[in-house]
């Protein structure tokens, strides 16, 4: 099928390169005209596992990139529309991109399309989405509005995409709904998953995924009611572990006790720094503003997001504790982007914890491996940016850990003690053993887990290994 992705960010791109490896013929377009350039000179413009081999597959024969939208419109049967949906000052959804997408479609609507959303949009959008496309001159019947809202999660984009738990189709007309379960015919009838050349399958996916067909309302639901209770479980195990930090419990044992039962499950039961990234913070608000707009008070999301924020002030505290003051400490900082495997920093606690670090009079020395150069446009030219974690170890009065990636949690233990001026780590994604720490000579804390100091005893002990990563 020819298809149009209008917005070439994360969704955009991730989605377009998908739906090309699922053999449809796909013209990915963006106002941005650098972006498009990057992407025609056949640079990857994100930091995404298996984008580079699906871009260099695909570009330039099904997967093309324009700024032509109406052009690209006319040339297709199907519109997914993936532009920003960034907060107002007043947290609701600025749909304004999506309100000029629409416009633009109207424009060259020449057949029955379908216009997809595939941003996260409130409740509703769909019907203006509508609305908006027949005030500028398309007829009703000539198209459908449907919501596809896209799940994938940054760092592991493609293959959250070709293998999801779901495809949530939230259309409104029977004609519409099959175009979309014709698009995505290769994965839930399994073909895609028997050629010898597909993504390769990730631990945990069941496939074929079921295809769950909705109202294009209960669709715009679905995506903001998903992100709330993710975030609303990392809150709660957010607070359960300020609790044992308060008794001196662990919070690893008392997830593995609540992930055991199935009624609950193990995953996003993270304790750390809080949520950040381009979709919690913003759906969270947008799904409070459009639920005040219904006239439901949503307090529980009130409080999800005071207790994120609360996160990053504990942590803080938990520096000046292990440091006593903070002006002038040379700190190490291992982790920019919001969490592991992205290089996207949008609501990273991390960079929020490094400002208001350097507002306190640290210096910081920071490091990430894909990061930085985001990094560098978000922070002031005060921070150094280092080549290894290592480097950003060396000499520092204490190393924080603000970014799960599963390169931290691989670090040569003896190094790392060798380089920092005080063996002193804290980790706000819990990434090490405590005993491990202690055994190797760190003073160590953690989030939700009794500090440890150094082991005299067995100080001289090799290093054993760490804990790998086993997030969500
Ligand atoms: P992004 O900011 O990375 O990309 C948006 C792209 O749209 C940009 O390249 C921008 O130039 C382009 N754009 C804006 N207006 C345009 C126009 N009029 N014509 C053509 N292109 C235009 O955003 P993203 O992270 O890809 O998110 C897109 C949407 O998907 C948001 O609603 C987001 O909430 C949702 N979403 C994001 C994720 C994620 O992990 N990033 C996951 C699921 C859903």
């Amino acid at each position: 099928m020819q298809i149009v992705v209008v917005g070439s960010g994360y969704v955009g791109l991730v989605a377009g390169a998908c739906f090309a490896d699922l053999g449809h013929d796909v013209i990915v377009v963006d106002n941005d005209q650098k972006k498009l350039a990057a992407l025609n000179r056949g640079e990857v413009p994100i930091h995404e596992n298996f984008l580079p081999e699906l871009l260099q597959r695909h570009r330039g024969a099904r997967l093309r990139f324009s700024d032509d939208l109406q052009g690209a419109v006319r040339a297709s049967a199907a519109i997914f529309v993936a532009v920003g949906t960034p907060p107002t000052e007043q947290g609701e959804a600025d749909l304004s991109y999506v309100e000029s997408v629409a416009r633009a479609i109207a424009g060259a609507i020449n057949g029955y399309k379908i216009v997809v959303e595939k941003s996260t949009v409130p409740v509703y959008t769909s019907d203006w989405v509508s609305k908006i496309i027949l005030r500028n001159g398309a007829e009703h019947g000539q198209f459908d509005v449907a919501s596809n809202p896209e799940f994938l999660r940054e760092g592991t984009a493609v293959t959250d995409f070709l293998y999801p738990d779901r495809i949530v189709v939230g259309a409104d007309t029977e004609r519409c709904a099959s175009v979309l379960r014709e698009i995505y015919a290769p994965l839930v009838d399994g073909t895609y998953y028997l050629r010898p050349d597909a993504i390769p399958r990730p631990d945990r996916a069941q496939i074929p995924p079921p295809l769950i067909a909705t109202s294009a309302k209960s669709a715009e639901l679905i995506k903001h009611a998903s992100n709330a209770f993710l975030a609303m479980k990392i809150s709660f195990i957010n607070a359960v572990a300020s609790i044992c930090e308060s008794v001196g419990a662990n919070v690893q044992q008392v997830c593995q006790g609540i992930g055991a039962d199935t009624r609950i499950g193990p995953r996003f039961l993270n304790p750390g720094i809080g949520y950040g990234g381009s979709c919690f913070p913003k759906d969270l608000l947008a799904f409070r503003a459009v639920a005040r707009e219904c006239g439901y008070d949503f307090r529980l999301l009130d409080e999800v997001i005071r207790i994120n924020e609360e996160q990053r002030q504990r942590f803080i505290r938990k520096v000046r504790s292990a440091l006593w003051t903070l002006r002038g400490k040379r700190l190490g900082v291992l982790g920019l982007a919001f969490k592991g495997g992205t290089d996207d920093i949008r609501e990273s606690p991390a960079i929020l914890l490094v400002q208001a670090l350097l507002q306190e009079g640290c210096e910081i020395c920071a490091y990430d491996p894909a990061a930085h150069e985001r990094a560098k446009e978000a922070l002031n030219s005060s921070v150094h940016f280092a080549e290894s974690a290592y480097e950003a170890a060396r000499d520092a009065d204490a190393l924080l850990v603000l970014t799960e990636w599963e390169e931290f949690a691989a670090l040569d233990l003896k190094r790392l003690h060798s380089e920092l001026k005080y063996p002193i780590v804290i980790d706000g994604r819990n990434l090490y053993h405590p005993e491990i720490m202690a055994a190797n000579g760190f003073t160590y804390y953690s989030v939700g887990r009794p500090a440890v100091s150094p082991d005299p005893a067995a100080s001289a002990t090799p290093v054993p290994g760490v804990k790998k990563s086993a997030r969500s």
